[in-house]
This record gives C-alpha cells, structure tokens and sequence, in this order.
C-alpha cells in the first residue's frame, strides 16, 4: 500500500474503523540492508521444517479446523489437557479473539502503553475502548496504575512480558501482586511472545500459574524464536472454556495445515532452538552493553530487540539508520525498536549510533 491519502469509501463503514490505520509494517529492506523492524528471526527455519511443510503439501484440502495434532503436542509439552490449548493464525489472531470474546461496544480493555502496537486497532475492531497506562520512566510497566484502570467496565487486561517495543519484564511478584488485585472474573491475557529470550530469573512466567488463575490465559508464538513468522501459528494456553469462547469468534479454517506441519517439526528441534535463543540473547546483551558504552539510556532488554529512548531525536535518528542500510521500527516521539538480527548488522549499528549519541537536539 503507498503512503497517498486514501479516498473516501463510496459505502457507509463504521465511523471507527473508517478512522483506523491499518496495521504498520517495517518498511522492505534496502539491497544490501538489513531488516531489524519486526522482530524476526534471521536463522532459516529450524533443522526438518522445510521438509515437514512441504510433505504436508495436500493444497487441495482444508485443514483440520482445531489443529489437534499441534494442540496435541502442545498439551503434552506443557502439562496441560488438549482443550486448555489453543491455536490461530499467529498469536495476533488470538489477541482478537480474545477480546472479541469478552469486549464489546461499553466495555474497557486495559494495557500498558507503549506496549504491541496491534492491541489499539484489534480493541477498536471488536467496538470496546482502550484503557492506555503510561510506562514506568524506566519504561517498564506500571503495575500499580494497571490495577487502578481496572474499573466495573473493564473485560480484559494485557500484560506484555518482555514488553514490545520497550523489551522491559514484568517480574513474578508484581504480576502476582496484579492477579490478587483484579477481579477474579477478569480476564487477564500475558502477552509471552519473547519468552524464550528472557533470561532474567525474576521475569513472570504464566504456565505454572495457570492452575491458581482461572481467569489467566497465557499467549505464545512460533514467530519469534521458533523463526517461523512467515507461517503464522500462535497458541493460547488457558481454561477449557475461556479459549473455547475464543475459538468461537475465529474465522475458521486459518491455520493451514503447512504451518501446522512445521510448528510441530520446529517443537522436534529443541535443542537447535535453545541454542539460537541462547545466541540472541547473549548478542542481545552484548548490543545493550554497547549502547550504555557509546551512552545511550537502553533499558534493561529481555526480548530480541532492543528499545532506544531517542524523543524528539526518533526519526532523524531512523532515518540515518536506514540510509546505512538499517531498517528499524521507529515510534516518535519516543525511540526506536532495533531487532537482533544478523551478525553483520551490529557494527554498522554501533558506527552510526556512535556518531549520533551526542549531537544536540
Ligand atoms: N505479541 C507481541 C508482543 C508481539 O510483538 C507480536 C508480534 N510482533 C505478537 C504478539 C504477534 O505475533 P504473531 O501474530 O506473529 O504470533
């Protein structure tokens, strides 16, 4: 799509949506450039999915609709029964879902901000209102301020441990702290799309805490460190019945059989996976180390990016970037989200960073 207004529709849409953006994409790489705007993962698919998603080559056919074989492996890989899992078409599919199934036209839905910039639109979509919570000026999320929005109105809340864009953790205590404080019949999503990458030992993990929160449902995806965002599986693990309202308001059939076939083949592949988590993590922390060095304020990253509070500076600073050949994602007025990407990319970052730091306004 190009950046040229668009035309007035010539049918009546709902006001709100005439007035939504569509969902933003990185801009495509320059020839000899990088693409550090989305979070990906620059490995190839982990070792047998390239030959798992082409033996499931069956075009002809739909697929199954429940995707049992992946809730399957799933279930087992977690200690959890088949109908506590849930699967859709990446995780973003399952964030509609949810509110969807809970948010409509009067009803809040509560998360911190900045935090995944589709919570907005998919809010906006389903009719319900934003309830926003300004980071913490260390950019991590205001657990306190997150307990006071939630008011008779709100029908969910989203915490985003690691945080996009700003890669900060919720730690256990605090959302616990947030569990004991809401209603136990709210529905509480943790947004866990970058945990495999978090190695910080106090950062929140929502599987153990399934049993005591009925009202919690845990999001995960294959985006990110399995690398496979480009066949688009997520899945939600939660109580039987909050994710079977879920699937009530998906569009059938979206998960296709490939993209079934090489979730499961990459779940085969754990070993290679910890390996490269391991990887970006450790260059993860090495990039963040020489941020602090050159010093820019990085805040402590737990995801595969990387968050640079550059103000008023964002997008000269994303412009510069991208004339040396580094796509990133810029939000202004506030910073810059740089994804750990290939090897190479790191020194050309550093050199332009460097020579930006600590030029005036
Ligand atoms: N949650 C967060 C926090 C994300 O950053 C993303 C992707 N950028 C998603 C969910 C959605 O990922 P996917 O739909 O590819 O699973």
């Amino acid at each position: 799509m190009s950046d040229a207004p668009v035309p007035a529709a010539p049918v009546r849409l709902r006001p709100e949506i005439a007035a939504l953006p569509a969902y933003r994409q990185g801009r495509p790489a320059p020839a000899a450039g990088y693409k550090l705007s989305s979070n990906e993962n620059p490995f190839d698919p982990l070792p047998g999915v390239v030959g798992a998603v082409t033996a499931a080559a069956e075009f002809n056919r739909y697929p199954d609709a429940t995707a049992l074989a992946l809730r399957e492996a799933l279930a087992a890989r977690f200690g959890r029964s088949v109908d506590e899992v849930h699967v859709g078409a990446g995780s973003v599919a399952l964030l509609s879902q949810l509110i969807l199934a809970t948010s409509g036209p009067g009803d809040e839905v509560v998360y911190s901000w900045r935090s995944f910039e589709a919570y907005p639109g998919l809010v906006t979509v389903a009719g319900a209102t934003s309830r926003m919570v300004p980071n913490r000026a260390d950019a991590g999320h205001d657990i306190d301020a997150l307990i006071a929005a939630v008011t008779d109105a709100t029908r969910m809340l989203i915490v985003c441990s690691p945080n996009n864009p700003t890669g900060t953790i919720v730690t256990a205590d605090e959302f616990e702290r947030l569990m004991a404080a809401v209603p136990s019949d709210l529905l509480v999503v943790l947004d866990e799309a970058y945990a495999e990458f978090v190695t910080d030992p106090d950062a929140v993990t929502g599987l153990p805490l399934l049993d005591r929160y009925p009202n919690l449902v845990v999001l995960r995806t294959f985006s990110k460190a399995y690398g496979l965002a480009g066949l688009r599986v997520g899945y939600a693990l939660g109580g039987a019945s909050v994710l079977d309202a879920a699937r009530s308001t998906a569009i059938p059939l979206s998960v296709t059989g490939q993209s079934v076939a090489g979730a499961l083949a990459s779940l085969e592949a754990e070993e290679a996976l910890l390996e490269r988590v391991r990887h970006i993590a450790v260059r993860r922390d090495a990039l963040r180390a020489a941020l602090l060095a050159q010093g820019w304020q990085v805040p402590v990253a737990q995801g595969n990016f990387v968050w640079l509070p550059t103000g008023e500076r964002t997008a000269e600073v994303a412009e510069r970037l991208f004339d040396a050949g580094l796509v990133t994602r810029a939000f202004p007025p506030e910073g810059i989200r740089v994804s750990i990407g290939e090897e190479e990319s790191v020194d050309k970052l550093l050199a332009v960073l460097d020579e930006l730091v600590g030029m005036p306004q």
